[in-house]
């Protein structure tokens, strides 16, 4: 017996191509450009907050925070193994 998990076959569309008026401040592209000073806590908290408010809303920038900020994680983690007694003066 096959079990359809496929309920309806109404389109979902409709906010494809939806634009904020404003609201947010922030494009997922100016998001992503700003992604590492997030990251690094360099932001003033105006940015920080439009930031997050994008985040909210824009599951994609979530996304690719995420797996950043994972990359990131692993990169560093991969750095200290190498580089245990690694001196920064
Ligand atoms: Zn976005």
């Amino acid at each position: 017996m096959r079990d359809d998990g496929c309920a309806g076959g109404a389109s979902a569309r409709g906010e494809s191509g939806l634009v904020t008026d404003g609201t947010t401040g922030l494009t997922c592209r100016e998001l992503v450009e700003v992604l590492a000073d997030y990251l690094a806590s360099e932001l003033g908290r105006d940015a920080r907050s439009v930031f997050e408010g994008h985040l909210v809303e824009c599951r994609d920038c979530l996304a690719y925070l995420r797996s950043y900020a994972e990359t990131m994680r692993l990169a560093k983690h991969a750095y200290d193994d190498d580089e245990a007694e690694v001196n920064v003066g």
